[in-house]
């Protein structure tokens, strides 16, 4: 804020309200100025904000309305003028309205991006441990549910089992709609489980996570039902081996993109390059997609303490996918893998 001059930032995105107030709810706004913080939160929440907020740091403001509108009213009553900032990719062009007409002509605000975000790329120790224990649970999870792939089992079953147990473990939630694809359903990167049913000869890709304590695991596991052909090894080796590369390319100051190219030449060399239609990882958090980005032309340096997937993988037209994902650590002397499920090739 000092850099950029701006009196003031309204913070919007709720992760981004969790991670610098402590306040969980899901409806909030938190206003930061140089001197003070204030979150805006509905009459829902005034008992869960007095327990979470650190009250001589953040004051608390119950506010009935448009969270919106409260901030830039809230401005004007403490005569602050000159410029404010709100999260650009994650105000609606009502909410912007709202705020720019509630602080009259006195505050001049403008969008910006990433402020929060990039502070959130650093894991401290607390929220590693976190992240740590989400892959944990994600771990246990998936090598529990292996015995139950097998010919005729549903995709939507196996995903259901899997959020089923997350949850009985802990977890508040799936980090995400929990992917499982078989057969030729495995060539869609992103395909949602459905009431297709497991054949013998099939690839089955799953990929799920959980959210413990607030933060997000993300694994993706590929097993083969029955005797694999040479060519779908090979696929599986050429995947293991660019996971195995890009790990390597995880330094701190390395540029983002070094792992996915170090993963995309492995895949060169088995002539399976195009057959990668993705980035190679992204950030974890408390959001499961979050910076840094794996992917091409990303040459910002890696921090210390980040925590990224590893996740290339190959998609064939007709014949189904293959794709590895691990959470890492990335320190200095090397990452450290979080997630520790078998990563071999199973043959169910
Ligand atoms: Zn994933
Ligand atoms: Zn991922």
């Amino acid at each position: 804020m000092e850099q950029t001059g701006v009196e003031a930032i309204l913070i919007t995105h709720i992760p981004n309200v969790f991670y610098l107030s402590g306040f969980s709810g899901d409806a909030g706004a938190l206003l930061v100025e140089m001197n003070r913080a204030t979150l805006l939160t509905d009459s829902r929440f005034t008992v869960q904000a007095s327990e979470e907020l650190a009250p001589a740091l953040i004051g608390l403001k119950i506010v009935k309305g448009s969270l919106a509108s409260a901030a830039g009213a809230e401005l004007v009553r403490r005569h602050v003028r000159g410029r404010a900032a709100f999260e650009g990719a994650r105000v609606s062009v009502l909410d912007a309205a709202d705020l720019r007409k509630a602080s009259q002509d006195r505050v001049r605000w403008r969008p910006v991006t990433g402020w929060v975000e990039r502070l959130r790329t650093v894991k401290e120790a607390g929220e590693v441990e976190r992240i740590r224990d989400a892959a944990r649970l994600a771990s246990e999870v998936i090598v529990e549910v292996l015995p139950l792939v097998k010919p005729g089992v549903k995709e939507c079953d196996l995903a259901a089992e899997i959020e089923f147990r997350m949850r009985r473990r802990g977890a508040s939630a799936p980090a995400f709609e929990t992917i499982v694809a078989s057969g030729a359903r495995g060539a869609l990167p992103h395909a949602r489980a459905t009431t297709k049913v497991f054949r013998a000869n099939e690839l089955v890709v799953i990929d799920m996570g959980a959210i413990l304590r607030h933060y997000c695991s993300d694994l993706t596991r590929t097993v083969f039902l029955g005797r694999a052909p040479t060519r779908i090894r090979r696929w599986y080796r050429a995947v293991s081996e660019a996971q195995e590369a890009a790990a390597e390319a995880l330094r701190p100051g390395a540029p983002a993109e070094a792992a996915d190219l170090a993963a995309r030449q492995v895949l060169r060399g088995y002539g399976l390059e195009r057959a990668f239609v993705h980035s190679t990882g992204h950030g974890l958090g408390l959001e499961v997609h979050e910076g840094p980005r794996l992917g091409r032309g990303q040459s910002q340096p890696l921090d210390a303490s980040s925590v990224v997937t590893i996740e290339p993988g190959v998609y064939m037209e007709g014949a189904g996918g293959i794709r590895l994902e691990d959470d890492l650590l990335v320190l200095p002397g090397g990452p450290e893998v979080l997630t520790n499920a078998p990563r071999e090739f199973l043959e169910l």
